[in-house]
């Protein structure tokens, strides 16, 4: 039995027998059964399963929006559950980063606004912070589309502005779910290379769900959700 500061033998982000069960009007329904792993400073997890398997679910219990049926998570020897409303909040906002298939951009803002937007909570925008958003936008490649929003940008550029947004806070933990799902083949390509990038560059620990063979194989540790459970070493 581990207690939130027992890191010993654990990674920093520490996943111990995960279920989670949604009640439904017929048999609950056992999503998550048994799910535990252990990920490093600097490692990249892709867990590939068919649709309804499990892989989003594993991700909200993971980025602390969903709390799991039974076991437990823990991030730097912190369960977020364990928190209180404001500091799992806080936990969230600081903590984690998450891309999704759809890119959940607020519509009436610029790109660079929608970058500053997770620093709201932590007080005024200062100039080093929006330099940082600036900075993060150039780098994935949108630094002449700072002021235009999202319906004026590809589905690629509004993809890299949601990487950019993830990432403003420095997150410990970045979560993609299906990050290329909605992308054409070339432009899945770019995001894929551009996320193979960040993680090498910026060590941030990365769970990544895809059905993309070509996006999972670009990481070295693959698993497998299967009936609730994680299976290793999926092959390339
Ligand atoms: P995936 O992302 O792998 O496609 P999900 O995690 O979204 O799978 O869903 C796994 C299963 O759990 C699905 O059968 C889905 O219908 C069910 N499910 C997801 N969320 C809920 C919920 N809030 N209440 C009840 N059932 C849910
Ligand atoms: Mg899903």
């Amino acid at each position: 039995m581990t207690t939130p500061t027992d890191t010993s033998t654990a990674g920093p982000l520490h996943v111990a027998d995960l279920v989670k069960v949604y009640p439904t009007r017929a048999e609950p329904l056992r999503v998550l059964d048994g799910v535990s792993f252990d990920l490093n400073v600097g490692e990249a997890l892709v867990v590939m399963g068919p649709s309804g398997s499990g892989k989003s679910t594993l991700l909200s219990i993971l980025g602390a929006l969903e709390p799991p049926s039974e076991g437990r998570v823990t991030l730097d020897g912190i369960d977020p559950f364990a928190q209180g409303e404001r500091d799992l909040a806080r936990f969230r906002n600081r903590t984690i980063g998450f891309v999704f298939q759809e890119h959940h951009l607020l519509p009436q803002c610029s790109a660079l606004e929608n970058v500053l937007l997770p620093t709201l909570a932590g007080g005024a925008t200062t100039e080093d912070v929006e330099a940082r958003a600036r900075g993060l936008l150039d780098r994935v490649g949108l630094s002449d589309r700072l002021d235009h929003r999202p319906a004026e940008l590809s589905g690629g550029e509004r993809q890299r502005t949601a990487l950019a947004r993830a990432l403003i806070n420095a997150p410990r933990l970045l979560l993609c779910d299906e990050p290329t799902g909605n992308l054409d083949r070339t432009t899945a390509t770019e995001i894929g290379d551009l996320l193979a990038e960040l993680h090498a560059e910026q060590g941030v620990m990365m769970v990544i769900v895809t059905h993309s063979p070509e996006l999972g194989g670009r990481f070295e540790r693959r698993v497998e959700l299967d009936r609730g459970r994680i299976r290793e070493s999926v092959g390339a």
